[in-house]
Parts: C-alpha cells; structure tokens; sequence
C-alpha cells in the first residue's frame, strides 16, 4: 500500500498564547490605531519597532501595513524617479515588480542560477550597460547571493540597493543578518512568511532622511516625533512639508501579535531547518534530482524546500505534480505558462516590457516548490521525501 501525506500545506501554527493576550488587551483598550496612546504609553507598535531593529542592529525601523507596501514605500522614499531602470530578480513574486511599478519605474530582470540566485555576471552585465537607479534584490525562497560580490557591483555603479527580505527574516550571510547589506531593506509578516499577522511588514535602514520620508509616507501626519525608531525631529523640518500621505501604517493589534514571534524566530528557524534538512537528505540521495548549492556564509531560515529535475520533460514534471498530490504532496511547479495561485513568472507580468531570460526560463520549467509549515512534524517531512522519492523513481 503506498502510503498517503495527510497534513495541509497552507496551515500555520497558532499565535502564541502571549500574543492572543497582547492582543486583547489591545481589543479591550479599543486604542487600536498606533498613534492612540495614553500619556507616558509606549504602543504596541513602537515596541515592536524598536525590538525589530534590536534583532537586525539597524538605526531605524518602520511597520507597516504589508511587506508589498514597505517595497514600494522603500522606493517612493529613495526618490526613485518614474522612468527610471530598476534592477530585480527574474526569479521573484509578483509584489516585487509590482512596487517598482508603482512608482512607474521599469523593472529589468536579472538572470537566475540553477542555484537560484540572481545571476552576478548577468548582473554586472546590465549594471554596465544600462542607466540603473537601483537594485531591488529578492532573496527569493531564503537563498541568498554573494553578497560582497552585489555590493561591490552597485558599489561601483552607484546603484542603490534595496533588499527584500521577505523569505530571510532571521538568516543572516556571514556575520551579517540578512538585510544589512543594502542602502534599505524591507520584510513582510503575511500568513505565509516567518512570523504571521495576516498582512504587515517592515522597512529598516540607517538613513535618517530616507526614514523620515518613509515615516511620512506611512501616514504619521505630524506625529512622526513620537516614532521610537524613527530619525531627530530637525530631519523632519522640509521633509515633512514635502512628501506625501500614502497611508499604510501598521496597527497597535497586529503588532501585539507579532512581538512574541519575533522572540521567538531563533528557535522556529531551527525548527524549520531541521525539516528543512530531513527534505535535502533524502532528495540528495534521489537520481536526477539537483539541488540548490548553499554556500557556508548562508545561514537560511528555510521555511520552504526546492528542487530541479534538469533532465526531465515539461510533460513528466506536470504528471510528477499530479502524483504527488494524488498522495497529499503539494508541489508548486513554476515551469507553468499560466499563472496559478501565488506562483507567477517573469512573462505574466504583462505590464512590463518583454525580457529574454533564457536562462531563469531553463532553471523555472523544471523547478519544483514546496512549503514547510511549522505544523509538519519531521515523522511528516520522511513521509514527504518519500512519496515525493518514490514518486520520482516511477518516471
Ligand atoms: C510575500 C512577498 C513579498 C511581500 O508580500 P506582502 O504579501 O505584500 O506582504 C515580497 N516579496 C516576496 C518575494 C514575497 O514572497
């Protein structure tokens, strides 16, 4: 009998019991918004900002409404003019483009490695050729590029660099978490990301005046002194006549739920690790299976497990997708010419010019995707290796 994976994909852990409390106490106060405090209160929102940048050793920190709108915010803040070539990773998610057309800028994507990272020579290439006002790089999936070697290309170039984090919270490359090589970074904290509070995220920096216009930007009117993490009033003093209001704070609820998560990300990324590493296992042993390199100085927090089958027709990685989810096993496969639930490609998104990436093509008509939520346990991740292996050797 072949055996079955029951669990679901999509289901997160519970909020900690300390954040249902947090959060009641939020309900029960009624003062929900974040600039709704009592004399001499510090709201739940400034708490967290100021523990958020704890964790990353940044000078300031802003929460906002989702990890999409940190992006966009990130760039209105860096004063990236409409027009203008915006780097990124032909291998991201959709929010990724989305925000650098926003700001209706163009975004240029750069090639991907079989080991899933943004291609540097292609990088360099482009950085060369073209006008470039900055990179918008996407650690997609938690793996992470050489990061002296970016840096040194926008370095060069004078391209600033903008991170999404939105698959690193809590990795770091070296000694330094992921985050902190860019001019800004940006997190996102939706349900299927590293800590949950439905929709929310982060935008960090140490750039006083990039913060104070990202504090206006978010929507603090003139209650931006009251930001813990936020720059002096006297970087304010022009910036706040001059930028403009595109609402999207984080509030007092949200951030009550997120703030035991936060302490908690060191012990949920060993968590995931380990079942993370129980997937590499037994795939490495698996012919014709590839696997992305990870090089020493990465340190991921892998909340989701891929794999390539280079060798194998379009037609057989479809029936190996059927195959295993006829046992329980949700694989996302982002070899598919139509856009299907969070998974889309460079060349869905048709509000941007057609690029020729030949080589990210290659690498996504054979890259298979799967999610590991804490609520899988390891016995879990065996049983998924070996469907996902017995379902491979049946070709
Ligand atoms: C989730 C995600 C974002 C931001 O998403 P929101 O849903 O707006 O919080 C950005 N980049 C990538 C790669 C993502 O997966």
């Amino acid at each position: 009998m072949k055996r079955r994976f029951d669990g679901v994909f999509t289901q997160q852990e519970p909020i900690p019991e300390a954040g249902i409390d947090a959060a009641l106490e939020v309900l029960r106060s009624g003062r929900l918004h974040r600039y709704n405090v009592l004399a001499g209160e510090i709201s739940q929102t400034n708490a967290l900002e100021l523990e958020f940048a704890q964790t990353l050793g940044a000078k300031y920190c802003l929460a906002v409404a989702s990890g999409g709108y940190a992006l966009s915010c990130a760039l209105k803040a860096l004063q990236i003019p409409a027009g203008s070539n915006v780097l990124t990773n032909a291998f991201t998610l959709a929010p990724v483009p989305g925000a650098i057309a926003s700001v209706g800028a163009h975004p240029i994507f750069v090639e991907t490695t079989e080991d899933l990272v943004v291609d540097l020579a292609d990088l360099a290439q482009k950085a060369e050729s073209l006008d470039v006002a900055a990179f918008m790089i996407s650690h997609m999936r938690g793996h992470i590029a050489e990061m002296d070697q970016v840096v040194e290309i926008c370095e060069r170039h004078n391209i600033t660099l903008i991170e999404d984090c939105a698959h690193t919270m809590g990795a770091y490359w070296g000694d330094v978490p992921s985050g902190r090589h860019g001019q800004v970074a940006c997190y996102s904290t939706q349900t299927y990301k590293h800590i949950n509070s439905g929709e929310g995220g982060f935008l960090i920096t140490d750039d006083p005046e990039l913060m104070a216009r990202a504090i206006m930007l978010s929507g603090s009117y003139m209650l931006y002194e009251t930001h813990q993490m936020g720059p002096e009033a006297h970087v304010f003093k022009d910036i706040r006549w001059d930028t403009p209001n595109n609402s999207g704070r984080m509030d007092n609820l949200r951030a009550a739920i997120l703030r035991p998560q936060l302490a908690a990300l060191p012990e949920k990324a060993a968590a995931w690790n380990a079942r993370h590493d129980i997937l590499v296992k037994a795939l490495e042993r698996v012919n014709d299976v590839h696997l992305a390199f990870r090089p020493s100085a990465e340190a991921y927090v892998a909340s989701s497990f891929q794999f390539r089958l280079p060798s194998w027709e379009e037609d057989e990685i479809a029936r190996l997708v059927t195959r295993c989810a006829d046992r329980g096993v949700e694989l996302k496969w982002f070899g598919k010419s139509e856009p299907v639930g969070y998974t889309s490609r460079h060349d869905s998104w048709r509000y941007v010019a057609a690029q020729d990436c030949p080589n990210t093509n290659r690498v996504l008509s054979t890259l298979l995707d799967m999610r590991i939520p804490l609520t899988f346990s390891e016995a879990d991740c065996h049983l998924i290796a070996e469907i996902i292996s017995e379902e491979i050797a049946a070709r």
